[in-house]
């Protein structure tokens, strides 16, 4: 089964990603981290794609449908792929369908994750992660059961995205309603939309999309 997590930043999209890779063995590909991953790389194209993600601005469709392609080439699948920020324009979601039916593969669902604009702010500017495993957590919603040390991994280091500051975040906002919200009528369109509510606890969400995809 292929899906797509759809929402704004902070809808939870990455959490509940997370949650579909341990419990369905699916294989995540979250396009957010490996453009993080190229502005680490050092190389000229890396340093550029680091100053559009910090302002908050999406990256060109060219760059991230060659990422996806590499990807998907590189990647088994498992019990299928969770596309988590991609496609983010309706050039990215023309992109996909022609990649899986390349493979011979389809999309099976579209999850819409919705939750409230002002909570989309707290959640993202209390959010962090592990540094070695990347687990999501967050300073008031979300805290370690044991302070300082990771849930999953154990690890000790954690660290906070250069973008999930108010004011990127304010782009990124924008982004998502102008270039990604109108896939959620390409998508219904094609049959494949569901919507779940995104406001909850994290098992409460978790157990709402599985209803969704099980229907
Ligand atoms: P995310 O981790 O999904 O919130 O993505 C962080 C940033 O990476 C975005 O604000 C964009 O700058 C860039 N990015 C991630 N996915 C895409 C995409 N599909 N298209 C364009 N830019 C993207």
């Amino acid at each position: 089964m292929n899906i797509i997590l759809l929402g704004p930043p902070g809808a939870g999209k990455g959490t509940q990603a997370q949650r579909l890779v341990a419990e369905r063995c699916m294989v995540q590909l979250p396009t957010g981290d490996s453009r993080r991953a190229a502005r680490t790389s050092g190389t000229e194209m890396g340093k550029q794609v680091a100053a559009v993600m910090d302002r908050g601005d999406l990256v060109t469709d060219e760059i991230v449908i060659g990422l996806i392609a590499e990807q998907l080439d590189n990647n088994p699948g498992g019990a299928g792929f969770i596309f988590d920020g991609f496609p983010r324009t309706l050039a990215q979601a023309d992109a996909l369908g022609a990649l899986l039916k390349d493979k011979g593969q389809k999309l099976d669902a579209v999850i819409e994750m919705k939750v409230d604009d002002d909570a989309l702010v707290s959640r993202i500017t209390g959010r962090y992660t592990c540094a070695s495993c990347g687990a999501v957590y967050h300073d008031s919603l979300r805290k370690p059961k044991v302070d300082g040390v990771c849930d999953e991994c154990g690890g000790t280091e954690f660290k906070r995205r250069a973008d999930d500051n108010e004011e990127s975040l304010r782009n990124r906002l924008l982004a998502y309603y102008r270039d990604t919200s109108p896939l959620i009528g390409y998508y219904y369109c094609k049959g494949l939309l569901k919507r779940v509510d995104g406001i909850g606890e994290i098992d409460e969400v978790a157990a709402r999309i599985s209803a969704a995809l099980a229907e």
